[in-house]
């Protein structure tokens, strides 16, 4: 998967260390949680997260937007919103999520958190609407 770092997300980079090489580069903070290549080894990874961005902005890392997409009461409010945007549907079997397209295909949740992460306004409305649940 190739890292590609939106303008607004440029002062939003962690420090991540691969588990495979211990090689440590730098991710945006909305990445965190995300699949990665390993710049150095390329070995396909889950980074270690070492330091978290100082000024990480309207960012949520992937990590946090799973929890919202699965976790009640953060679902009930962030599905909707999701829906509003994309017309996209969450389905639940058992602890696994399956959001869905308007066509009914399978959405590749990885791809919807880049696309949200990429847009500062829905960025920003997902973060005011997560705000209020961790705050
Ligand atoms: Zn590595």
């Amino acid at each position: 998967m190739n890292v590609h770092v939106p303008d607004n997300a440029r002062r939003d980079l962690a420090l991540v260390g691969c588990p495979e090489c211990a090689f440590r580069f730098e991710t945006p903070n909305y990445r965190l949680g995300m699949r990665h290549r390993c710049p150095e080894c390329e070995a396909a990874i889950k980074p270690k997260y070492v330091r978290r961005a100082q000024d990480s902005g309207y960012s949520l890392s992937f990590h946090t937007f799973l929890q919202l997409l699965t976790m009640r009461p953060y679902r009930d409010d962030i599905v909707p919103l999701i829906s509003s945007w994309f017309g996209y549907t969450a389905e639940y079997q058992g602890r696994s999520l399956f959001i869905r397209n308007a066509a009914g295909r399978t959405v590749d949740v990885e791809n919807m958190h880049e696309m949200i992460q990429s847009s500062p306004r829905w960025q920003e409305q997902l973060y005011r609407k997560a705000g209020k649940f961790f705050r």
